[in-house]
């Protein structure tokens, strides 16, 4: 007589494991859950730092413009567990969220454990297997699956979900197995690096500018003639570059170039033209009269960019006011609408919030989430090769993806 539940193995404890587990629950299969940390959700414990930013509240379109990397791939686990949905089922099991500015959505408590209980909650009729490493996947000639620990035990399922993470903050426990389960069976993984994550720069002028925040700059990084991004915000420099949510945004669209092919700036002045602020820089130098014009640089910009400025711009500041030339003057005006960064390289992946690269989405059926290569087998979360940005976006792929594979691998 044919079973009438699917037994599936979910590797890794983490959001889109959880909510893999749930979702088959949910469907009436057996569900496994083996994860090698001692307890649950440690990456989504520290998310938001400590806030835990579950998602973000923008419909449709606007959604899919923040996934940086292989957007159309969501379209169907979109449409499985959206947003809303997530926080319906997050309310549902004692988690409410509220939203906050950017659209972004928090539990209303500001704690991420409360994320971590609520799924806890939603996911005790699994089988939780906590300090359990998982060394090895198998495919069996009847289809189903060996999982090999790293005790020597084995278990066997009729299906798995490789939930296992990306490659960033290593000590969450996220080490990058899954892409190995996933070679031996013969899938495909796109290089993998890290994003969202600051950058080192080689500028020494902008050494002593450590702590400085610049808030409704423009950052542009381009290869030529060609933008790669360019967005107004906040970024801030460090002991080693700079960071910052301009930053990390821009590192998205950044990872894996070679960084000494990219031109980057920043525009201090981006809601005013080149001709407007020629001309606001004519009245203050009039004004000004006879005080040398790096006197006059702090009402432009922060005094310790000021500082730095005559290292930017090829002007003499030591001159008077009233002597400064208009091609002087259009020189000052040209260096504040483009202040260049020298990128020397990308922090290193253990400090991005994520990892671009992963699973090579053409071997994932995006409706199902199962392997072309290996049916019965499923992949969920920041393993696959998509991502977005920072604002709830990499963890509602995470919940969406383990949703729609936990859900279509307990269908009979
Ligand atoms: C500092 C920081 C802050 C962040 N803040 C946010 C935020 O506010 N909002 C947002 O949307 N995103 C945020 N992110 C990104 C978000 O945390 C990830 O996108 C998300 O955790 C990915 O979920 P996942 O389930 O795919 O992987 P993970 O959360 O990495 O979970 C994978 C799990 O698999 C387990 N595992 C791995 N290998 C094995 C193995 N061999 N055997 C058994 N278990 C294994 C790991 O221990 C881990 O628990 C943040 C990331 C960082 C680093």
């Amino acid at each position: 007589m044919p079973r009438k539940f699917k037994e599936i193995i979910i590797i890794g404890g983490g959001p889109s494991g959880m909510m893999a587990a749930l979702f088959a629950l949910r469907q009436g299969a057996q569900v496994q859950l083996l994860e090698h940390n001692q307890k649950l959700g440690k990456k989504l414990y520290i998310t938001g730092k400590g806030r835990c930013n579950v998602t973000n509240d923008v419909q449709g379109d606007e959604f899919m413009n923040n996934i940086t990397r292989n957007p159309r791939f969501l379209y169907s686990a979109m449409d499985f567990l959206s947003s809303q949905g997530l926080r319906d089922i997050l309310r549902e099991l004692g988690c409410d969220t509220l939203v906050e500015r950017g659209q972004r959505v928090f539990p209303v408590t500001q704690k991420s454990s409360d994320v971590i209980r609520a799924l806890e909650n939603g996911i005790q009729e699994a089988n939780i297997l906590l300090h359990t490493k998982v060394e090895e996947v198998q495919q069996v000639s009847d289809g189903r699956f060996n999982v090999l620990l790293s005790d020597g035990s084995s278990l066997s399922a009729d299906s798995v979900v490789i939930a296992t993470g990306g490659l960033s903050y290593a000590s969450t426990g996220s080490t990058g197995d899954g892409y190995e389960f996933a070679r031996l069976l013969g899938h495909r993984v796109t290089d993998c690096a890290g994003s969202l994550v600051p950058y080192e720069t080689s500028d020494s002028w902008s050494r002593p500018l450590q702590g400085l925040t610049l808030k409704n700059v423009t950052l542009e990084a381009r290869i030529k003639k060609k933008t790669l991004f360019s967005q107004q915000g906040e970024m801030l420099f460090t002991h080693f570059g700079i960071t910052g949510p301009l930053v990390l945004s821009m590192s998205s669209h950044l990872a894996g170039l070679d960084v000494d092919k990219i031109t980057c700036s920043i525009d201090l002045k981006p809601a005013v033209s080149l001709a407007q602020l020629d001309e606001r820089l004519k009245t203050m130098l009039q004004e000004g009269g006879r005080k040398q014009v790096h006197s006059l640089l702090s009402q432009l910009m922060p005094s310790s960019l000021a500082a730095a400025f005559p290292a930017i711009c090829p002007v003499d500041m030591g001159v008077q006011s009233s002597q400064l030339n208009a091609s002087q003057r259009m020189q000052i005006c040209q260096s504040l609408k483009n202040i260049p960064i020298k990128l020397s390289r990308a922090r290193p992946i253990a400090e991005a919030v994520i990892t671009r690269g992963g699973i090579d989405l053409k071997d994932v059926d995006p409706s199902t989430m199962q392997s072309k290569i290996a049916p019965g087998l499923y992949f969920a979360g920041e393993i696959l090769d998509v991502d977005g940005y920072t604002g709830g976006f990499n963890l509602q792929i995470a919940f969406s993806t383990g949703a729609l594979a936990g859900y279509s691998a307990a269908q009979l």
